[in-house]
């Protein structure tokens, strides 16, 4: 892709002196960005893929289920109990450096592969860089092609073709931009920074965010210098999770007040949660008295207990106004019942009573109260009940009548006929 802006093609500039990866940075990578494999024989004789070197291992449990290590070469093996004599592998790794005022990310894909008997072979290629400007906001990407087509990875590269600016949309059957998806590996500890990255508080700890997203928070913000340098870490890494840019307005201003008050958040998500809480109640987030509490875990569950109080009153609240809708909508019909000495039809006369209905009765009627052209009637033979039925308002018939689970009874026919029959009583409630 040809760049698109002045930002990008200033970056393209300088991505022509970027110096290739060193030595030192793949050595580094083969050594420390490689699960090696233990092949074990179902004999139990272990074969280290990294050095060739094979002894008679413990017991197929004992080798499953501890770390086990190479005894000539000291390297960590994931044993694998198998046939296959060939080990393909593909681990990425990731450097962090500094090129003409930008911060950039190299991911690097490294190539093992181990043949029984040979000797272990290693190759790497560099498929992607994100380069970002000082400020955070503006940042590009430049990676190898990758396959597309028939194919559910986001990451096949094709490795023959050239690190170029690629487009960073959203538009393709991923819906992601894939490249924010590629895994980053195993991070190379020696990183080169840009001034403004030190200046922030960053030291070398990601958070469990990938690096690209972790800079550009810490260039965007400079709230996020401030919590790094008061060493409210775990504050910082909690609205990371939370998505730090669209939560941290919410909690500024108590997290100052913490920060002046020499207050450590030592459990971040449940100091967000219990300042939700303040904020619901309206209490004064300014206030240290209530932001920096002695004792958190107790002052957190004695307003989650209030909350939940809320809520159930804000509950029944609206139910009372569902009540009082319902009668106003439906209240002319009240009292109505008809009956044929065997059964009895009567109107149901509140939103309770629909929804006992619904349950008593297992079918959906218990959200019908809401519906304004229907009249809900219960019908019953000495006090249980047998069918319910759904009349159309402005039509004057019977939309349904159903049973247990919606079925119709053997009194079916009989109630439609005595409903019909009686729909005048209704048609006279209504012009009342
Ligand atoms: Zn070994």
């Amino acid at each position: 892709m040809k760049p698109q802006n002045k930002f990008q093609a200033q970056v393209l500039e300088a991505s022509k002196t970027l110096p290739k990866i060193t030595k030192e940075q793949i050595q580094w990578g083969y050594e420390n960005g490689i699960d090696h494999i233990g092949h074990r024989t179902e004999k139990g004789m272990i074969t280290c893929t990294k050095c060739g070197y094979s002894w008679q291992g413990a017991g197929y449990l004992v080798s499953i289920l501890t770390d086990c290590t190479c005894p000539e070469c000291n390297t960590k093996l994931k044993v694998e109990t198998t046939k296959k004599k060939r080990f393909d592998s593909r681990f990425y790794m990731t450097v962090i450096t500094a090129h003409k005022g930008y911060q950039v990310l190299r991911t690097i894909v490294l190539f093992c592969s181990a043949r029984l008997g040979e000797t272990t072979t290693y190759d790497y290629s560099e498929v992607m860089q994100r380069w970002i400007e000082p400020s955070g906001k503006k940042h590009c990407t430049f990676a190898r092609l990758r396959q597309t087509m028939g194919n559910c990875y986001i990451d096949s590269w094709i490795y023959g073709t050239p690190l170029e600016l690629r487009n960073e949309n959203s538009n393709n059957k991923f819906y992601v931009n894939v490249y924010d998806k590629i895994y980053t590996g195993v991070i190379y500890p020696r990183q080169k920074l840009i001034p403004e990255l030190k200046r922030a508080g960053y030291k070398k700890a990601l958070y469990g965010v990938k690096p690209l997203d972790l800079f550009r928070v810490i260039l965007n913000d400079s709230r996020t210098e401030t919590l790094l340098k008061a060493g409210q870490t775990k504050l910082f890494k909690r609205l990371l999770d939370m998505g730090l840019q669209r939560n941290i307005d919410n909690y500024w201003a108590s997290i100052r007040i913490c920060i002046r008050n020499g207050y450590k958040i030592k459990d971040a998500t449940l100091w967000c949660d219990y300042i939700d809480f303040l904020c619901f109640f309206g209490k004064d987030l300014h206030n240290a008295k209530y932001v920096c509490p002695a004792n958190l875990k107790a002052e957190h569950d004695r307003y989650m207990l209030k909350k939940a109080k809320a809520d159930a009153q804000q509950e029944i609240e609206k139910q009372l106004e569902k009540e009082a809708e319902y009668r106003e909508a439906k209240e002319k019909f009240f009292g109505l019942v008809f009956s044929d000495g065997l059964i009895n039809i009567r109107v149901l006369e509140s939103v309770a009573e629909i929804v006992l209905e619904g349950k008593m009765m297992h079918h959906c009627v218990g959200g019908y109260h809401s519906k304004t052209d229907s009249l809900i009637l219960s019908a019953c033979i000495d006090g249980n009940r047998i069918e319910t039925i759904e009349i159309s308002i402005s039509g004057l018939r019977i939309i349904q009548s159903r049973g247990v689970c919606n079925k119709n009874t053997k009194y079916h026919n009989q109630i439609l006929d005595l409903v019909n029959r009686n729909i005048p009583l209704i048609e006279q409630r209504l012009a009342a």
